[in-house]
């Protein structure tokens, strides 16, 4: 199984990621979290990464390219994969066409999360809140401010990645603002069960 999940920052494609790696035994391929990992190991990568993605803005198309182009070609996701958080622009998802016909690959779904904007600041304020209550630390990104920018990269350079889909085929929504176990079980119905 190959799948990408599509939506907002806060739609809650990372909770739906972990369930469908469990249910398929397939790895989640979050750039966000390569990235953040890359920030933290201090690579050359990391180091060119950290400021924008702390802004909130979008890491350049060929930085993250060249990770998911490296990553699907690993062990692990030889029986399938979710991509989340990628592809994030419409020439991100052109050159993942790209990339999979090289390596004899074809996406079996692209799942879209749908929810009200105006619930999503509230899901990330509410993130942040439990982190620090758990000890661990708040992401850079978020904060009001970040998450506005991350926002505005969304509606600019991603929704656009659901029409490229919708226009291919093989494009699903789901309401991503109903209650998580609902949510899974409508992507569970919208990949055959
Ligand atoms: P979110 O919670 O907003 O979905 P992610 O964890 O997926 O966030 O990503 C965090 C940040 O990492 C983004 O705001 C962006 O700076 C960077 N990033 C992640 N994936 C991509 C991508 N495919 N293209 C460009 N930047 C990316």
């Amino acid at each position: 199984m190959r799948l990408i999940l599509l939506g907002p920052p806060g739609a809650g494609k990372g909770t739906q990621a972990a369930r469908l790696m469990e249910k398929y035994n397939i790895p989640q391929l979050s750039t966000g979290d390569m990235l953040r990992a890359a920030v933290k190991a201090g690579t050359p990568t990391g180091l060119r990464a950290k400021s924008v993605m702390d802004a909130g803005g979008l890491v350049s198309d060929e930085i993250v390219v060249g990770i998911i182009a490296d990553r699907i070609r690993e062990a692990d996701a030889r029986n399938g994969f979710i991509l989340d958080g990628f592809p994030r622009t419409v020439a991100q998802a052109e050159a993942l066409d790209t990339l999979l016909a090289r390596n004899d690959m074809r996406l079996d779904a692209i799942v879209e999360l749908k929810v009200d904007e105006a619930a999503l600041l509230a899901r990330i304020e509410k993130r942040a809140r439990e982190t620090v209550a758990a000890g661990g630390v708040v992401r850079a990104d978020d904060n009001p401010e970040a998450f506005k920018v991350r926002l505005d990269a969304y509606r600019a350079q991603t929704a656009p990645v659901s029409a490229y889909y919708a226009g291919k085929g093989g494009l699903k929504t789901v309401d991503g603002m109903a209650p998580i176990d609902a949510v899974t079980a409508a992507i569970n119905g919208a990949l055959g069960g």
